[in-house]
């Protein structure tokens, strides 16, 4: 098991045919795509953990890395985030920076495994849970675009939602992403808030309302029990 590794993947992890680990200079510019996203937050994180967020890059370490699609956010030693080499190679810029974006979720956001009542011992409890980490993403695409459109004026939600099909069908591929469908879906089980993965319909759903700053979606957030964060606050 990873060491950061839960709230675990943002991707499932899949097989490539066994490659090597060469840093190429595509590498190196996703590498700092990666770390100019997590830039932008260091001073949030810094306020939350008295720490920066260090991005590990694993190309070596773990020889699966080359082949594995996978990012992953702990805190357990300091907030951090992840990258398997794999992901660097086949993800796209854009979809790399959801990835990362979700990860900065899982560390940054409001709603935690904790408030989804979560007791296990390989969880992170004070970690976001997968729908909230999903809704920061909305946010976080749409402000690295705000920072980097040379006309951020224009309409940039058919680009996010672009970059969310394509995201979440890399990781869920062959199956038919509709947001829509989660619109009427009501989570009820435990405390009301999913602390697994939704199906991707509610996690694109939950993405696109980070966005556009709308509520949380009743498909994996509908606090029954405990409708506060694990600061105390009304969300
Ligand atoms: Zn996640």
């Amino acid at each position: 098991m990873a060491l950061f590794s839960l709230p675990t993947l943002y991707a499932h992890t899949y097989s490539f045919p066994a490659s090597d680990c060469e840093v190429t200079e595509s590498i190196l510019e996703k590498q700092n795509l990666i770390s100019s996203v997590v830039e932008f937050y260091q001073q949030k994180a810094f306020k939350r953990y008295q720490q920066n967020i260090f991005v590990e890059f694993n190309n070596s370490e773990n020889s699966n890395s080359c082949n594995v699609l996978q990012m992953s956010a702990g805190a357990r030693r300091g907030p951090r985030i992840k990258v398997a080499h794999g992901i660097l190679k086949n993800f796209k810029p854009t979809s790399l920076v959801h990835a990362v974006c979700h990860e900065l979720g899982h560390l940054l956001g409001k709603v935690s495994g904790t408030d989804a009542g979560y007791t296990g011992t390989t969880y992170e409890h004070d970690l976001s849970v997968e729908g909230e980490a999903d809704y920061f993403a909305g946010t976080c695409v749409l402000e690295y675009l705000l920072r980097n459109s040379p006309n951020s004026s224009s309409n940039l939600y058919p680009l996010i939602r672009k970059i969310g099909i394509e995201s979440y069908g890399a990781i869920y591929p062959n199956t038919f992403i509709d947001e829509s469908r989660a619109l009427n879906e009501i989570y009820t089980a435990d405390s009301g808030i999913n602390s697994d993965y939704p199906n991707v319909s509610c996690r694109m759903l939950s993405y696109l309302s980070g966005t556009l700053n709308n509520p949380r979606p009743k498909c994996w957030f509908n606090p029954i029990l405990k409708p506060t964060n694990s600061f105390g606050q009304a969300l």
